[in-house]
């Protein structure tokens, strides 16, 4: 008889994890609360126009093509893919900018007209990305730490000079530039794992490595293609979703996962039980009680957003992604990270993806989302969001005018907006942290909490606040390590069709 597992949420890393095991023969029931798949990277769509709500950059590309050949699936074939050049549009707060792109003559122009000897540094700094991203995404992304000595070993010993993560970013950055704005354009992707460049390790220069490297990617449809074409993977191998449904407990008896207890209390039952959901929230409502849960509250959360979706009834000329990088660079993330609060002069990020694919938006229209990183949901003192979401909107209005555009407010036909309450309540995410746990050093690798639970042999986890870590490359290779650990466990040994492509080098591409 087939062994039965249940994965809990449809996010990026369940629908990976859910398939694999499909692939393998298990009977998988996904549940999902929301109505459909995709978590985080979810998406709204309001009298014609489209909204990617969470991930809206497409970076790391290689892993994405690895992990739909791991399944089997061929990307290109089910994702229509168009690279993005350039990669972002940096504004300072003087107005002047900054496009990053691979067009090495125009980034020889521009970082030379800001700091003489500019650009052989930045060539340095993208060799340095580069070893750190063979390195980092072979020695510790692609890798499984089970055990003490799978990530404490003579092999690993070098990754403490190969990847510098004793170095602090942005410190690290004065090895290549005296200008604090180029400094913060080749750091500011730290945010994306839910850290500052002041306290992040200098590991993460591969983040800037391979969005000009590989590129930024953008899928026509939006982000929302690559849940459908995942999902459609995940139907194909046989995979059983039940969506608006909540799973309210994981039924633990004699130290193994049973089966799940649903919001309207009937008991479903597993050989095999997959938590996609947040991992703090997991410990939190759905274990009982004990050490672990305890731990999860004293992790360090990541950051959240103010993320504002605006459809307008004109056409706004912005670039695709538009970044306006604050010059009080340091206080902006004391302000988030230390005190949970929303900075004086946020840096704001600006999608418009209609630029990219004008299905997203009616001829002649535009859809804009515009992004405000805040402090996550304190404990201990009350943050009045209504307030903030009302400084935020004029902030990001003030930010646009330094782009000449001024009426922004009287061509907004409707707003929907998020603050930390909707991503907490939308998705589960503890304290409404968007990127889950952050990766400082203590929860990096062999310190991120894993893929199986410690004691409970048969309930595994996958997804953002687990290994490897957060963004939807690293949840679908999250997905697929955590098959893996299960199809080892159940004695079965074929995982990954495609895994020696999985596992190939990236090809230099400048
Ligand atoms: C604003 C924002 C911007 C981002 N930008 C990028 C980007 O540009 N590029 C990038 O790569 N990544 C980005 N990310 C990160 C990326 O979205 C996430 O890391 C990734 O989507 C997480 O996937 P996951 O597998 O952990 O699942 P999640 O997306 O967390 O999905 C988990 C699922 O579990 C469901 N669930 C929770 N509790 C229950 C329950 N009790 N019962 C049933 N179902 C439940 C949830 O509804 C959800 O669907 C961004 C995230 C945010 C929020």
């Amino acid at each position: 008889m087939k062994k039965s597992a249940i994965v809990i949420g449809a996010g990026m890393g369940g629908l990976v994890a859910a398939t694999h095991l499909a692939q393998h023969g298990l009977r998988v029931t996904v549940i999902e609360k929301n109505s459909r798949p995709g978590g985080r990277c979810d998406r709204i769509s309001r009298e014609g126009h489209h909204f990617d709500t969470g991930p809206t950059l497409m970076v790391m590309p290689l892993l994405y093509e690895a992990e739909f050949a791991a399944l089997g699936a061929d990307m290109n074939e089910r994702v229509d893919l168009r690279r993005i050049d350039p990669t972002y549009h940096l504004v300072f707060d003087d107005g002047s900018q900054l496009s990053l792109t691979s067009d090495m003559d125009d980034m020889r122009y521009q970082l030379e007209a800001i700091e003489p000897g500019a650009f052989e540094a930045f060539r340095r700094y993208l060799d340095e990305g580069r070893r750190h991203y063979e390195v980092g995404t072979e020695k510790l992304v692609n890798r499984d730490f089970r055990t003490f000595g799978d990530f404490f070993n003579l092999d690993n010993l070098p990754l403490i000079y190969q990847l510098k993560p004793f170095a602090r970013h942005f410190d690290h950055m004065s090895d290549y530039f005296q200008s604090n704005r180029l400094k913060a354009a080749f750091t500011f992707q730290d945010v994306y794992m839910g850290l500052s460049p002041f306290e992040a390790p200098a590991t993460f220069s591969m983040m800037p490595y391979t969005e000009i490297a590989h590129g930024v990617w953008y899928p026509r449809g939006g982000m929302y293609a690559l849940i459908e074409a995942m999902a459609g993977l995940a139907r194909d191998a046989g995979v059983e979703f039940v969506f608006d449904t909540e799973v309210k407990q994981i039924v633990i008896k004699d130290d193994r996962a049973r089966g799940v207890v649903l919001e309207d209390g009937a008991q479903l039952r597993a050989d095999v039980v997959v938590a996609n959901a947040d991992l703090p929230y997991v410990y939190r409502e759905l274990l009982p009680p004990g050490e672990m849960a305890e731990k999860m509250a004293h992790k360090r959360y990541s950051c959240s957003t103010i993320s504002f979706f605006w459809g307008l009834d004109c056409l706004c000329p912005m670039p695709p992604h538009t970044l306006f990088l604050a010059d009080d660079y340091r206080e902006n993330f004391v302000s988030i990270i230390r005190d949970l609060a929303m900075p004086a002069n946020p840096s704001v990020y600006i999608h418009s993806p209609a630029r990219l694919d004008p299905t997203m938006a009616p001829p002649g229209q535009d859809s804009l989302i515009a992004v405000v990183p805040v402090g996550h949901l304190a404990e201990n003192k009350t943050q009045d969001w209504g307030e903030i979401l009302d400084r935020a909107r004029d902030h990001v209005f003030r930010r646009l005018a330094l782009l000449g555009i001024t009426d922004l407010p009287d061509h907004i036909k409707f707003e929907t907006s998020f603050n930390p309450l909707s991503w907490r309540k939308r998705y589960n995410l503890v304290k409404g942290a968007t990127h889950g746990l952050c990766h400082n050093l203590t929860q990096l690798a062999y310190f991120r909490p894993g893929n199986r639970h410690p004691d409970y042999e048969n309930l595994y986890f996958v997804g953002a606040s687990t290994h490897p870590g957060t963004g939807l490359p690293t949840a679908m290779v999250s997905g697929r390590l955590v098959a893996k650990r299960v199809t080892d466990d159940l004695g079965i040994y074929q995982i990954g069709r495609g895994s020696s492509k999985a596992r190939r080098k990236p090809e230099p591409v400048i």
